[in-house]
């Protein structure tokens, strides 16, 4: 038995991939032109697969405010939040975070994945706590679950009434007395750009006395009047319990957060171990997050480039007869009916000089197989026009992409 044994069954697809001319676990941008255009093996693309959804990667604030920390603070903190790696710029950007959402209090991780890690395997522990989570929810929050050792149980992605059933199932149930609920959501969903209805899964958990905790990593700067996200939008913000995000999207940068009005989330600070025992953001990080969510802050102008782009794209998707998995939004998903066709498809559109991310099985909510498109405010109507002419010619070639005729 060798400890390789397991890694067959992909191999196979991934030799099959790199076989084909073109394997999405190797694409290499060979150069970035701008937050919109890279070359891939000497041909120019156009980028529509970033969370770069504000379009802010390249903006002369962000780019000069990171060069002056390095400049200023060093390129590494070479050591944890708990150690000597919290800086004064850490400490800034957790308050004008929390300030910016309206919290008390906000914890800056070293990523998104290690915030959502962080934080609930911190939040729940085994036996004492319940954790109910979204099945669509991103692999960060499964091991944070998991690394809890917390009973986890999953509902029907975006159904409260789900949730609803099987909170009920546990309230009648002696076993389960006394002990502590937490319910985890996103806000924006990044493979199908569907949005959770926040409002009615935050009226499930205070029915059953659970804490509500929403992962706003692809909606943060892009939904609400102000950029807080799908809680702002719904307006529940100020009723949940805990709001997780990511510098790696709207704040065009490495890190994440955590942020909330109860004073106990000060404690993760000590308990939370993908918060103790690694590096922490280097201040180049950290200083053009604190400049991209000032951007954020105060261009409402942003957000509503994106909007108009998405719609653009939707509406073309729509007249070119495209099924997209969701209502006009950022990420604009197209599903095909099988793993060859998306991948067939996903290098048909970089031939004609688009790059998306093509997700496909095991890695996928229901092994769909999709072409996940996403729009950014730096698109151009020249980039969108080259987007949607591709996907024309695609929809032509792969009929099956098309759900009418
Ligand atoms: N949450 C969600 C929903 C995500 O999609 C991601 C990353 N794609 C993360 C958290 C982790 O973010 P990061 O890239 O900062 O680790």
């Amino acid at each position: 038995m060798s400890l390789f044994d397991k890694f067959q069954k992909n191999a196979v697809l991934y030799n099959a991939l790199s076989e084909a001319g073109r394997n999405p676990f190797t694409v290499q941008m060979d150069e970035i032109l701008g937050p919109t255009r890279a070359i891939v093996k000497g041909k120019e693309i156009v980028l529509a697969g970033t969370n770069n959804y504000l379009g802010l990667t390249f903006r002369e604030e962000v780019v000069s405010a990171a060069q002056a920390a390095v400049a200023e603070q060093g390129a590494g903190t070479t050591g944890s939040r708990f150690a000597n790696g919290t800086y004064a710029s850490h400490k800034a950007l957790e308050r004008a975070l929390a300030a910016f959402l309206g919290f008390s209090r906000c914890i800056v991780f070293s990523t998104g994945y290690q915030a959502n890690l962080g934080a609930i395997s911190a939040l729940a522990a085994p036996g004492k706590d319940v954790i109910f989570i979204d099945a669509d929810c991103h692999a960060c929050i499964y091991d944070g679950c998991q690394l809890s050792g917390a009973e986890t149980v999953r509902f029907r992605h975006n159904s409260p009434e789900d949730l609803d059933r099987r909170l009920s199932r546990l309230d009648g149930d002696e076993k389960y007395a006394g002990m502590g609920k937490l319910v985890c959501i996103e806000g924006m969903y990044s493979m199908f750009g569907d949005v959770a209805p926040a409002k009615e899964f935050l009226d499930v958990a205070r029915r059953h006395g659970a804490y509500l905790f929403v992962d706003e990593a692809h909606s943060f700067g892009v939904y609400g009047e102000s950029g807080r996200g799908v809680v702002e939008a719904q307006g529940v913000i100020d009723e949940i319990d805990f709001y997780s995000g990511t510098f790696s999207k709207s704040l065009v940068s490495i890190g994440g957060f955590v942020a909330s009005n109860h004073p106990e989330l000060d404690y993760l600070r000590f308990s939370a171990r993908p918060y103790m025992f690694t590096a922490s953001p280097s201040p180049a990080n950290v200083a053009a997050a604190t400049a991209a969510l000032q951007c954020i802050a105060a261009e409402p102008d942003l957000r509503k480039r994106v909007w108009a782009n998405a719609r653009r794209v939707h509406e073309a998707f729509t007249q070119l007869g495209l099924e997209t998995c969701a209502p006009p939004g950022p990420v604009i998903a197209v599903k095909l009916p099988d793993r060859e066709t998306a991948f067939a498809a996903w290098s048909f559109l970089i031939d004609k000089g688009v790059y998306v991310n093509l997700a496909i099985p095991p890695g996928t909510p229901n092994a769909a197989s999709i072409l996940r498109l996403s729009v950014s405010a730096a698109h151009t109507n020249d980039d969108l026009d080259i987007v949607i002419d591709a996907y024309g010619a695609m929809a032509e070639t792969f009929a099956q992409a098309r759900v009418t005729a």
